[in-house]
């Protein structure tokens, strides 16, 4: 039986990337930086027996951190929180320590194509396989030399098997109350959608 902390070294950090744009559907840049990203954070990981990935962008990036989670671990655990930025951290789940990346300005100025893909100043009449496609390239060139690293610790209070399960006071919808709220998070003011009427959605109207 395959346990968790057995790094699978089946497959190469090549198979990785494509089987990263694979599931992406095509080449991005982002995929292939989120697989150098996990190759790395889990050779700095290889004692910790459980790693889970907190991703900073839905942006492409979760596909590379999936995809090397998925086989090199054979599990994928990450949750993606919307700060827009390209960056991720991988982290012990027992002490909750553990390693954040960035992709590094000061290091992407040596690589052009990468740099202005970063700072979104690459031509935009351009479509976007032949935008993307030199900056893939680059990336595949630069590998690890545009990546830091920090070591962090998680501060944010994560749902357990034991977190109950409560009804929202407001709304009545069912969610796990981490830190015992009685209402969920969008009736407590962080709702990322606005409820509207049926006669304003314009979804079903041809
Ligand atoms: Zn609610």
């Amino acid at each position: 039986m395959k346990t968790e902390n057995n790094d699978n070294e089946e497959y190469s950090l090549n198979d990785l990337i494509n089987m990263a744009i694979e599931f992406h559907g095509f080449p991005v840049p982002g995929a292939v930086i989120g697989v150098f990203m996990a190759d790395w954070a889990l050779e700095l990981l290889k004692d910790v027996p459980k790693v889970d990935a907190i991703i900073e962008t839905w942006l492409c990036l979760p596909s590379g951190i999936h995809t090397v989670l998925r086989y090199r671990r054979n599990k994928t655990q990450f949750r993606v929180v919307d700060f827009h930025k390209c960056a991720a951290t991988f982290y012990d789940k027992k002490t909750g320590e553990g390693i954040r990346f960035y992709l590094d300005t000061e290091k992407t100025k040596d690589f052009p194509n990468i740099h202005g893909w970063y700072l979104r100043t690459l031509d935009h009449d351009l479509g976007k396989g032949e935008r993307w496609a030199p900056v893939t390239e680059e990336f595949l060139l630069a590998r690890r030399k545009v990546l830091s690293y920090e070591y962090v610790k998680i501060v944010v209070p994560k749902a357990t098997l034991s977190t109950p399960v409560v009804s929202c006071k407001e709304c009545n919808e069912l969610f796990l109350s981490v830190e015992g709220q009685e209402k969920c998070e969008a009736c407590s003011g962080k709702a990322y959608y606005k409820r509207i009427k049926e006669e304003e959605c314009l979804l079903l109207k041809e």
